[in-house]
């Protein structure tokens, strides 16, 4: 079985201000020894990317954006495309978040068309899917997955540019979290559904991150679930000491 680095990215959404950055400074200061084999990702708002990559001069931490247009420049007004974001230090660009998807109605074509831009730019696009409550209560999940996947998914997509977030909406920030069988059947059938869409090569060596409600209780079993390649952290990633305690997990695997 492929061995998959596994990756922990932090998506800060919109918190944060300068002063804020004193809690990537003191993350840098913990992860002085490092978690070996692990990816450590923050994802500030656009507006702190400069600084941070400023402030982690040194560190193993790589900075990720949150959003992107998919054109790489023109006039839209308030917009940043992914050549912006690279220039001011990110590596990646979540894409598809379930709070983009639902509170700017994007569609499946438009997250495909921002993780091309992604890639275009020479980042990493981290592809959000997920069911919500209702979807899951009505035994949809796989089928909305499954959907969300085809749509979402460039056709060129690789393990080296693409990362895919398992996201159940109903777990995001409520600190509910779906049972580890539920977890492994999703993560088992993403894996799978990517082998059809990019091929069974890429499909196993590309990283699956759970998120949703992430925190060091129960980061170390989130990762024992099978095909759980990272894990993708909101509120628990805002503070250091917190981040750290999940990335401890990963450290004792
Ligand atoms: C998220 O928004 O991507 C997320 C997983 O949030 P939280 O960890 O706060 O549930």
């Amino acid at each position: 079985m492929t061995t998959i680095r596994p990756l922990v990215a932090g998506n800060w959404k919109m918190h944060g201000l300068s002063v804020s950055l004193a809690e990537l400074l003191a993350l840098k200061d913990r992860l002085a020894a490092p978690v070996p084999g692990t990816d450590i990702m923050v994802c500030p708002p656009a507006t702190l990317l400069a600084q941070a990559r400023y402030g982690l001069r040194g560190s193993d931490i790589k900075l990720g954006a949150q959003d992107c247009h998919p054109l790489a420049e023109g006039a839209y007004t308030g917009d940043i495309s992914a050549e912006m974001l690279a220039d001011a230090g990110a590596s990646a660009v979540i894409v598809g978040h379930s709070e983009r998807r639902t509170l700017h109605g994007e569609t499946d074509a438009l997250v495909n068309a921002k993780a091309r831009a992604t890639h275009r730019a020479g980042l990493t696009a981290i592809i959000c899917v997920g069911e919500t409550e209702e979807e899951r209560r009505g035994g949809a999940t796989l089928e909305v997955v499954g959907n969300q996947l085809r749509g979402s998914v460039p056709e060129d997509a690789q393990a080296s540019n693409t990362v895919i977030a398992y996201e159940p909406v109903w777990a995001i920030g409520t600190g509910l979290t779906p049972t580890q069988d539920d977890v492994a059947e999703a993560h088992a059938f993403i894996r799978n559904e990517l082998g059809r869409l990019i091929g069974e090569a890429e499909a196993a060596r590309i990283r699956i991150l759970y998120g949703g409600s992430v925190k060091p209780a129960n980061a170390t079993e989130l990762l024992a679930v099978p095909h759980v390649n990272g894990a993708l952290v909101g509120g628990a990633s805002l503070k250091a000491s917190d981040f750290y305690a999940i990335l401890l997990a990963y450290r004792r695997r």
